[in-house]
């Protein structure tokens, strides 16, 4: 009892929506219950993460597009969405027809395919989308951001042929374990299979099967198989990751999809001349970006690693006779793109200043006086008030360099 006392203060201390109030990350509005504010900081942490997925898209042949948000009802009817999502999607009359906001991307998607003919040789093709996603959630079940109804995911499409199956597979856990490992994540992993209700022809989901479990085996990780649990249109990979306090959490997709390629007629004409169905693979790691911010927040309890940080930075000044240097070093770090502030309030002492940068939760604390603006130098401690001293300007901004570019816990440069 006492341990699981012990858990829920913890969990308490770090919930996202207290630490997101405290930091001034985000909030919600009664105008638009739902969908979240990011104020600068919240903004900054989230395209950071957007920036991070779209740096390794470049590196793992992704191409990125940009989609509609709003589509005619003959889309959804063409996805199935209008006869078996209908009312969790936000619609409204154009011009007498009906149109709705997508809550997910894969059929805009499928047009992009069927824009024109398509050949094997353009195949896989990886189509990403940071798309604005709206889901009609109850307003009675919204909470925090962990259930919204306006959202943005890390969604990818893989068009391929069935023979790439395993191939695309690997790439996709390969992917994912290198974004969890960044966070720290540890991850299980759960193949579900055909379920007695499947669509489509059986030998393609066996020769499917047979490439999962074979990308699964080489991956290394342990796995466990639900068998008859995939959905109907395809198997499914589930990846549970485990937070800094253990808990677990959803957050990325590997699904196969043989359904919605048939659904929208998309084609590809093969080695042989034949025309066939592509094999459309969902998938995301971050999931949706809003309910990955709020793990994030509670696994690292609001002390952002410094590549993730907004507060990357407090320049302090010994004296008011210093804030000249004080300013001229903030203006060089911000001018190399980190996030830095100053604190040149008169009316507080130095240490209290510093307390208050820690408190901040400010990665890097730069106090600087007589010795620091005759070096060119600053001196450097932690929000854990851990001292590093005297540093050269460019020497410090080396190993902030280091730290944003490497992804590295704080203490590594030191
Ligand atoms: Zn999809």
């Amino acid at each position: 009892m006492k341990e699981w006392e012990k858990f829920q203060e913890e969990a308490s201390k770090r919930d996202h929506r207290k630490i997101g109030k405290e930091q001034e990350l985000f909030f919600f509005h009664e105008l638009s219950p739902g969908s979240c504010f990011f104020q600068p900081k919240g903004a900054h942490i989230y395209n950071t993460l957007i920036e991070f997925i779209r740096s390794e898209y470049r590196v793992r042949g992704f191409q990125e597009v940009v989609t509609p948000n709003v589509y005619n009802s003959k889309l959804w009817m063409t996805s199935g969405h209008w006869q078996h999502y209908a009312e969790n999607m936000f619609s409204f009359d154009v011009e007498k027809e009906q149109f709705a906001l997508k809550p997910m991307n894969c059929p805009g998607h499928c047009l992009i395919f069927d824009h024109r003919i398509r050949s094997w040789r353009e195949l896989p093709l990886r189509l990403a989308d940071f798309g604005v996603l709206h889901r009609n959630e109850l307003s009675g079940a919204l909470s925090g951001l962990t259930r919204v109804r306006r959202f943005q995911q890390d969604d990818a499409h893989i068009f391929c042929t069935v023979s790439q199956i395993g191939e695309e597979i690997s790439g996709a856990l390969q992917f994912l374990q290198y974004v969890y490992n960044e966070f720290g994540f540890s991850f299980d992993l759960c193949l579900s299979t055909r379920p007695d209700n499947f669509l489509g022809d059986i030998a393609i989901w066996d020769q499917a099967e047979k490439q999962l479990e074979e990308s699964l085996d080489a991956f290394g990780v342990p796995w466990v198989k639900n068998p008859g649990d995939g959905a109907f249109y395809g198997p499914k990979i589930d990846i549970t990751i485990k937070d800094a306090l253990r808990r677990p959490h959803q957050c990325g997709t590997i699904q196969l999809d043989f359904h919605l390629p048939m659904r929208f007629n998309l084609n590809y004409i093969g080695e042989d001349g034949e025309k066939k169905h592509p094999v459309m693979i969902h998938r995301a790691i971050l999931g949706s970006v809003e309910r990955m911010i709020a793990i994030l927040t509670e696994s690292y309890g609001g002390k952002w690693p410094f590549w993730l940080s907004p507060r990357q930075i407090m320049v302090i000044p010994v004296a008011s006779q210093f804030d000249g240097y004080a300013v001229k070093v903030k203006e060089k770090l911000c001018a190399q793109n980190f996030l830095c502030d100053y604190d040149l309030d008169a009316g507080d002492t130095m240490n209290k200043k510093i307390r208050n940068a820690q408190l901040a939760q400010y990665n890097f604390i730069l106090v600087v006086g007589e010795k620091e603006q005759t070096n060119n130098t600053v001196n450097v401690r932690t929000r854990d008030n851990v001292v590093h001293g005297e540093l050269s300007l460019d020497d410090i901004m080396k190993k902030f360099d280091n730290l944003k570019t490497s992804r590295k816990a704080d203490n590594t440069v030191f």
